[in-house]
């Protein structure tokens, strides 16, 4: 990295030199935050000529330029008084050219950022209460620069009477003006700060014991952060559980920021050193959505060694202007997601049976997905900035961001695989002990390639790893990879019972998921969400944007559309429906008489339960 930098710095003629000792200064006023505002002024070491300063574009853990340039606004560029003249590159929308004059040594950068965009994942970042600071937007550097290379010194002037939570660390506070202790642009961008009205702190681990871990919330409400003694003593246990699993940890603290709020938008965005993480008001309240969310943080706080610590090597990028290359997402994102989903249960954050409904739910998911008929799921991975923030029309053919559940399945299967060839004396523990542990310590990358993951799975365990991977997820395929379920002694079945994580997805009716079935999802009042491509309503000339007016001549409710398929199953009779599509009222006649299909896990007898031996705790029971 060290040596790649001196190159680049030759090759813009040494315009610019943001290090330890002449660091970026920068400030950001976070008072106009009620009004989705954020001002940033900024002072860059600069020399004289044509200076290009940019605004971070790929950003790292959305794995696309999503760095939100269209809500930069008000931008001056000064010398002192002097108001200097600036112009945007016609062809890259995030550089800026600035004419600096002789005898300046810095410029001075002021913009305002609309912050309408939480984190890369839509919705606002702030509200009246509170607010989610992702440094990358409210920051300029200059081009060409490896990030590891900028010193920042950055700080923050909050709202009178919010508190902060965030992973950098405080130089000297006065009221509400914070000044941080100088840190490289990538640690800056690696630590989001949140803030607010209601806020509150916990510690993970005894007070003295290193590293430090805690929570840090802030919500719409007192209530909304009241997190129970039960939560507190799973996320304690999420600690040790990942302890346990990895070995060592590259940090050297950890702070799980926790937004809780109906009013900013939800995401998980992975740092080294913490995680920023978004629900919904209600989460810590209310038990649906408490399961439904459970996963997240188990999820991001795995990403500090799967994703952070060890990237693929197209995503370990040398600043926020090189192009990411996601072909690999299925192991970054799809092994977190694996590990996550089984931290939960190991935490006590989901049971057994709530981690076996959640994955019966995207087993079957995938299993209805048609566009893998066509798209490998590598193309997924490779297609992210693309593919990311559709809608759901027609999901199922394009397909969506499967390398996440799709690659679940895959380590899954691999888990199984390692624990049966070594007849239960390994398995993917082993495996992420070697990938993602070796030595304790500060945030470090140790970029990997596909050869690399092959041969530490072969060091846990001979298998001709590389055919299965490259199977999975080069070729296209009918079906979802449902082996690892299989071996880990059960099946996916369809049956009319209710699944508990299926149910709190369609809690209030906001949403009816027949997609396993008639093969559509609705909306609460008949709008067609999406049409599952080649099912039975499909093939009836139903489609996504369509609207259910009426079944079987009464007018549409989730409950009558659940009695037809009852009634069709029974007499056989087609479904009568009215739709409109653009203004165009349409009868569709569907000949399906399978009834409701709702997913589950069923336990194959006889066969050991390697999925229950993979969500035993490490740490003593729950
Ligand atoms: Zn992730």
């Amino acid at each position: 990295m060290r040596r790649f930098f001196l190159c680049i710095l030759a090759f813009f003629g040494c315009c610019f030199a943001a290090d330890t000792s002449n660091p970026i200064r920068l400030k950001v006023d976070l008072t106009d935050a009620p009004r989705n505002f954020f001002h940033s002024v900024e002072t860059i070491p600069a020399t004289v000529g044509d200076a290009v300063f940019v605004y971070p574009k790929w950003i790292p853990g959305n794995h696309r330029p999503s760095g939100p340039i269209a809500n930069l606004t008000g931008l001056h560029f000064r010398a002192g008084s002097q108001e200097l003249t600036w112009h945007r590159d016609p062809i890259e929308m995030y550089s800026f050219h600035v004419d600096v004059p002789t005898g300046v040594t810095e410029v001075e950068a002021t913009f305002d950022l609309i912050s309408a965009d939480s984190a890369g994942g839509g919705g606002p970042a702030a509200s009246s209460n509170l607010l989610d600071l992702n440094w990358n937007q409210v920051v300029l550097y200059p081009q060409g620069l490896a990030s590891d290379a900028v010193q920042v010194v950055p700080s923050v002037h909050l709202p009178e009477g919010w508190k902060f939570g965030t992973t950098l660390t405080t130089a000297h506070s006065t009221g509400s003006d914070v000044e941080f202790n100088p840190v490289s642009l990538t640690t800056l961008v690696d630590s989001p700060l949140i803030a607010g009205v209601h806020y509150k702190q916990i510690e993970l681990v005894p007070a003295g014991e290193m590293p430090a871990h805690f929570i840090d919330m802030v919500g719409d409400s007192e209530e909304a952060i009241a997190m129970s003694p039960a939560d507190i003593s799973a996320y304690r246990k999420l600690v040790a559980e990942a302890d346990a699993l990895f070995g060592a940890h590259h940090y050297r603290q950890y702070h799980f920021l926790y937004t809780l709020s109906g009013v900013v938008g939800h995401h998980g965005l992975e740092h080294h050193e913490s995680s920023d993480n978004s629900t919904g008001g209600r989460t810590l309240l209310d038990p649906a959505d408490h399961m439904l969310d459970a996963a997240l943080l188990p999820h991001e706080f795995t990403h500090s060694w799967n994703g952070k610590y060890r990237r693929p090597a197209g995503l370990a990028t040398k600043n926020y202007q090189e192009p990411m290359i996601g072909d690999l997402l299925w192991v970054y994102e799809g092994l977190t997601e694996y590990l996550g989903d089984v931290l939960t249960a190991r935490s006590g954050l989901w049971t057994p049976e709530q981690y076996r409904d959640a994955l019966a739910f995207t087993a079957a998911v995938l299993d209805h997905r048609a566009g893998r008929t066509w798209r490998p799921l590598e193309d997924t991975a490779v297609s992210v900035q693309t593919l990311r923030m559709l809608g759901s029309q027609w999901q199922n053919w394009r397909r969506s961001l499967d390398y996440y559940p799709e690659g679940e399945l895959i380590w899954l299967e691999v888990d199984s695989i390692i624990r049966q060839q070594t007849k239960g004396q390994r398995s993917m523990d082993d495996f992420c002990r070697r990938f993602h542990g070796g030595e304790s310590g500060s945030p470090k990358v140790v970029p990997y390639t596909f050869d690399d993951v092959v041969r530490t799975l072969n060091e846990v365990t001979p298998y001709d790893w590389a055919s299965l991977l490259k199977e999975r997820v080069k070729n296209t395929s009918t079906h979802a990879p449902l082996s690892g379920i299989e071996r880990g002694g059960w099946k996916l079945v369809y049956n009319e019972k209710p699944n508990g994580f299926l149910s709190a997805l369609q809690k209030d009716g906001k949403h009816t998921d027949l997609t396993d079935s008639l093969g559509i999802s609705v909306g609460r009042d008949g709008e067609l969400y999406d049409v599952i491509h080649g099912s039975a309503a499909f093939t009836a000339g139903l489609g996504p944007g369509m609207k259910l007016i009426a079944i079987n001549s009464r007018k549409y409710s989730s409950d009558l559309l659940r009695d037809a398929l009852k009634s069709a199953h029974e007499t056989h009779q087609p479904i009568e429906v009215i739709a409109e599509a653009s203004e165009v009222f349409k009868m569709y006649s569907i000949p399906y008489y399978d009834g409701e299909k709702i997913p589950h896990l069923e336990q194959v007898q006889g066969q050991p339960d390697i999925l229950g031996a993979i969500l035993k705790p490490k740490t003593g029971t729950n």
